[in-house]
């Protein structure tokens, strides 16, 4: 989509510091960062919410999973522990209408979250 922030990112009109990419997927840095790891997942096929996804995009929010997964565990983050959260929705706080998947770590995440 033309106007969409993250689909900028994902061929390259805007900047980010990028740690993985494939056909599907690009993985970013947060540029304000939750917690010292947070990187952000994206597939490079514009998709808006979760709450707007249906049986089409399954294969791709999984793949989203695996790929957040792997960067945690290549970073050395999967044995302290890791946290995925894909907010959908105004109320969740997504702020970008390009479905993203939030991968935090490197600090002891409070339950239940704000
Ligand atoms: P949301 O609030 O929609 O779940 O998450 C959007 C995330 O994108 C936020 O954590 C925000 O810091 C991040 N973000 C917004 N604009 C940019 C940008 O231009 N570059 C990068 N790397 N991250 C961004
Ligand atoms: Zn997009």
């Amino acid at each position: 989509m033309s106007d969409c922030l993250f689909c900028k990112i994902c061929d390259g009109q805007i900047p980010a510091a990028v740690t993985f990419r494939d056909d599907e997927m690009v993985a970013f840095k947060d540029i304000n960062p939750k917690a010292p790891f947070h990187q952000l997942v994206i597939p490079t096929r514009h998709v808006s919410s979760l709450a707007t996804a249906d049986e089409k995009d399954a294969a791709l929010l999984g793949k989203l999973m695996l790929v957040g997964a792997r960067l945690a565990r290549e970073s050395g983050q999967a044995e302290g522990g890791f946290r995925v959260v894909m907010n959908a929705g105004a109320d969740a706080g997504q702020t970008v209408l390009h479905v993203h998947l939030h991968v935090l770590a490197g600090r002891v995440l409070g339950w239940p979250p704000g």
